[in-house]
């Protein structure tokens, strides 16, 4: 199994480079805010918990997050690996998913962070609400608060990752062919030393 975190503040592009790079090596795609929309989208029990937190930019509690996504992985029999967009976004999670794919007999082999700065975060995130029909996409205060939690508690497991040697940043900044190539040469290399 290969298994790489793409990671990045909120609209950094990680959606859009992950369509890509799933493909490209085989591993399936898990985006934790796509699952979690899917749970608001069909009211389930999961969706009425956690729609307050996705509403107004704050993380959903770790017991609901890593529960769903352990649930997610071990839905696969025999995965080529995994693609985690949205996930690990605190210490407390990154420590659960390194425990999960040890009990795999696996591990995390690399962390990408796509490197964008807040005001074009802002703005991307501002037009991508025209047409996402994203609540938490049209609040001005609302996107600059994600990214906040971003910096707080989401940052830090760069750091995390990066002092094992597994984490390497990419400049986000550039058409979505030009990051797929940046994204592509820091795999590659990873995969070489493998
Ligand atoms: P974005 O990258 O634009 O912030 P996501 O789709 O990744 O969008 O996440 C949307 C929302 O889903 C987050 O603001 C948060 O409320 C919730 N969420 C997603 N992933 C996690 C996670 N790993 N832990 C806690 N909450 C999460």
């Amino acid at each position: 199994m290969f298994n790489i975190i793409l990671f990045g503040p909120p609209g950094s592009g990680k959606g859009t480079q992950a369509t890509s790079i799933e493909e490209k090596y085989d591993l399936h795609h898990i985006s934790t805010g796509d699952l979690f929309r899917h749970e608001l989208k069909n009211n389930t029990d999961i969706g009425k918990k956690i729609q307050k937190y996705l509403d107004s930019g704050q993380l959903v509690p770790d017991e609901i997050t890593i529960l769903m996504l352990k649930n997610k992985i071990l839905s696969y029999s025999n995965p080529n690996g995994f693609l985690l967009d949205g996930f690990p976004r605190n210490i407390a999670q990154a420590e659960a998913l390194l425990e999960l794919f040890k009990s795999l007999k696996s591990d995390v082999h690399l962390l990408v962070s796509l490197d964008v700065p807040e005001e074009e975060i802002v703005a991307r995130i501002l037009n991508r609400g025209k047409t996402s029909g994203r609540t938490d996409d049209n609040d001005e205060s609302v996107i600059r608060g994600r990214y906040k939690v971003y910096e707080e508690v989401t940052d830090p497991v760069f750091d995390y990752f990066h002092s094992m040697n597994k984490a390497s940043k990419v400049n986000g900044i550039g058409t979505i062919d030009e990051i797929f190539g940046r994204v592509v040469e820091v795999i590659d290399k990873h995969v070489g030393k493998e």
